[in-house]
């Protein structure tokens, strides 16, 4: 992409529209072509699941041009890195790491119900409809059918950090440069807050010192082409790990040309 500023704002909006439809296109199809093994129902569930919510997030900033700058961007960034991490490591050994997977997320589920449940008992006379909201989630675990899950139990999960899952699933450099990259903005660390909501304050007699601050900051395209890149690495992963292959042009790559289209078309508007 060169560096022309864009500014047909309605195009944009139209590529993005197109390329939100070919995502989900593109999913449906990977979908249909991976063959179906009942046997390994939580191997299909865990890595459809994943896969799904990484065509959502890429959908849901390409449709949000609102989120397409540093304050925002990085939060979503980081949890499509996390989706392609976490895929990385179950593609790595599927049956026994979506067991994995799916059991540390209902473990998670249900602690964190237990204390909600505590919470709301301490409370005296609870309210029911908060009671209500927990026994429906207590259903959706109970209702999980897996053959490898004999019961639901508190205590049991081995936790990973995130690290580790990169190493294992061979995308340690992906870890190192962007995960830990869009980290920062969204722990709210001081090398983020400190760039972006501090600015110096303008009284001289003040040494300089930074006042807090909330800047609009510009809407970086940047960031919808990140977005765009991850989501197309995770289907290249897919790809590879089940020997899926789906005829193109992708959505990606129609996204790109497009982009490269209207470039060109504001290149040609730019006064000499
Ligand atoms: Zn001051």
């Amino acid at each position: 992409m060169s560096d022309v500023l864009i500014t047909d704002g309605e195009a944009i909006g139209r590529l993005c529209n197109q390329f939100a439809e070919d995502l989900r296109a593109e999913l449906d199809e990977r979908w249909k072509r991976w063959p179906l093994d009942l046997e390994k129902q939580e191997v299909h569930e865990a890595v459809g699941a994943l896969l799904a919510r990484q065509v959502t997030l890429a959908r849901e900033i390409a449709q949000a041009p609102q989120t397409w700058n540093w304050h925002i961007a990085p939060i979503l960034l980081r949890a499509m890195a996390d989706v392609y991490i976490t895929l990385a490591w179950i593609l790595v050994d599927p049956t026994e790491r979506s067991q994995k997977f799916i059991r540390y997320g209902l473990g998670q589920l249900k602690l964190q119900l237990e204390h909600r449940k505590a919470a709301l008992e301490a409370e005296g006379t609870p309210d029911p409809e908060a009671l209500r909201a927990i026994e429906v989630q207590e259903q959706w675990i109970d209702a999980q059918r897996f053959g490898f899950l004999t019961e639901v139990n508190l205590g049991s999960w081995s936790e990973t950090t995130t690290r580790k899952m990169a190493e294992d699933g061979g995308c340690i450099d992906f870890y190192n440069y962007v995960y830990q990259e869009f980290s920062a903005g969204t722990h709210s660390s001081w090398h983020h807050v400190g760039r972006y909501n501090l600015k110096e304050c303008e009284n001289p007699l003040h040494r300089q010192h930074r006042a807090p601050s909330d800047p609009d900051l510009p809407c970086d395209l940047w960031i919808l082409q990140l977005a765009g890149k991850y989501v197309a690495k995770t289907f290249s992963l897919f790809d590879s790990k089940t020997t899926v292959a789906i005829p193109g042009p992708s959505a990606v790559e129609k996204l790109y040309s497009g982009l490269a289209e209207l470039a060109k078309t504001a290149e040609a508007q730019e006064p000499d």
